[in-house]
């Protein structure tokens, strides 16, 4: 099989990662399997260029690809007049309708974690955020009156949070359970005992749940989840919730398992679908070599195994497989690990132990 993949590096570390997972696909064709990448530009610095952060050509490309490999969007300097940063990324998830924010939370051996997590005990659970409404259905249309008053709306649907919680079922049903007791489980997660919005989503995601009778339901609050996924990560298997919360506890997942260079991320939809790491664009440390490029690369073999889900392909999908272990391999080495995780290669070397792995 050929996929056209197009190739978005956007902003700061953005094109670095990008560069290194396009380098793993790359090293990884034959067997009937062939990828072309096609680049397009999105993004601040662009903006900077030419005025447009997010041109029609590049999302031209991305409806006519058989996927799209993202890196990161937006720059701090670069602003709108109201003070809000440039998020073409979070405009791409709109216009292409990518509705499942799939991040999943996965401890690499070797990894350093900053829990002390109980001898044999395991963390790797995803977690599912709707990804089109919720508090950012607000982007672009919140109200500020004068200097006193600004107002942002959450909207909650009933067929956006179904849609995001079968994902999440249909995601339980296609793994393992949870590692502490290996039970299928989705863990509705919101703050349903104060706003009517969540309440609504919650009991959209109860009546959903009833065509999955082989996959148990959990509550939980978002405040006290943030508590649990710290005190018993192992306990969860899949996680729905709201935009908004879902952005905040990704972020916290990922730092349990060794930073934001350790997230990838899949914006899924019925039509298309888009990779990227969970992290932004980390101008800190741009244009220095030494940005983490797993978690780009654990997003390319997402894509992977969607292309596979998509166009019933055995080679990708075992390619999806054999990155993951690859990675899980070249991480037990710590000169294969950058500093972010406790390391001191450089992200060419660090890719370079993914590639000699695989
Ligand atoms: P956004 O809101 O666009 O997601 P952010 O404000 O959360 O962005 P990031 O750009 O994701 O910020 O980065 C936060 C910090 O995490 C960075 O300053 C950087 O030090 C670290 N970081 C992020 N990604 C990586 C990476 N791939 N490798 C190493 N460190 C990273």
């Amino acid at each position: 099989m050929h996929y056209r993949i197009a190739q978005i590096g956007g902003d700061g570390i953005g094109p670095e990662v990008i560069a290194e997972a396009v380098r793993v696909l790359g090293a990884a064709q034959g067997d009937g399997l062939r990828f072309t990448f096609e680049e397009a530009e999105v993004g601040a610095a662009l903006f900077q260029r030419t005025g447009e952060d997010l041109p029609r050509e590049s999302v031209e490309l991305c409806r006519a690809v058989d996927a799209i490999l993202f890196g990161a969007a937006g720059l701090p300097d670069v602003r709108h007049a109201d003070g809000t940063e440039l998020t073409p990324q979070i405009t791409l998830r709109m216009v292409l309708d990518l509705y499942a924010g799939m991040r999943p939370i996965k401890l690499y051996p070797g990894v350093p974690s900053p829990l002390a997590m109980p001898e044999g005990q395991k963390i790797d659970y995803v977690i599912l955020r709707e990804n089109t409404e919720g508090l950012f259905a607000s982007l672009g249309g919140g109200s500020k009156v004068g200097e006193e008053l600004a107002v942002d709306t959450l909207v909650i649907t009933r067929k956006g949070t179904e849609r995001v919680v079968r994902r999440a079922f249909e995601t339980s049903r296609s793994r393992g359970g949870a590692p502490g007791d290996g039970v299928k489980r989705v863990t509705c997660v919101d703050k349903a005992n104060v706003f009517r919005s969540y309440a609504f989503f919650r009991q959209v995601f109860q009546e959903t749940a009833r065509d999955y009778p082989d996959v148990r339901t959990d509550l939980a609050y978002i405040d006290a989840m943030t508590m649990y996924v710290v005190q018993a990560p192992w306990r969860y298997d899949v996680v729905v919730l709201e935009n908004m919360f879902g952005d905040i506890l990704s972020d916290l997942g990922a730092a349990t398992v060794g930073g934001l260079g350790m997230g990838p991320s899949g914006d899924i939809g019925d039509r298309y679908a888009l990779f990227q790491p969970s992290h932004g664009s980390a101008p800190d440390i741009a244009g220095k070599g030494v940005a983490n490029p797993i978690a780009t690369i654990l997003s390319a073999a997402m894509m992977c195994r969607w292309l596979g889900a998509q166009h019933r392909d055995p080679v990708v999908t075992r390619l999806s497989d054999r990155i993951d272990t690859a990675v899980a391999r070249a991480l037990t080495d710590p000169r294969a690990r950058t500093r972010d995780i406790g390391g001191t290669a450089t992200t060419r070397c660090c890719t370079d132990a993914v590639i000699e792995a695989l």
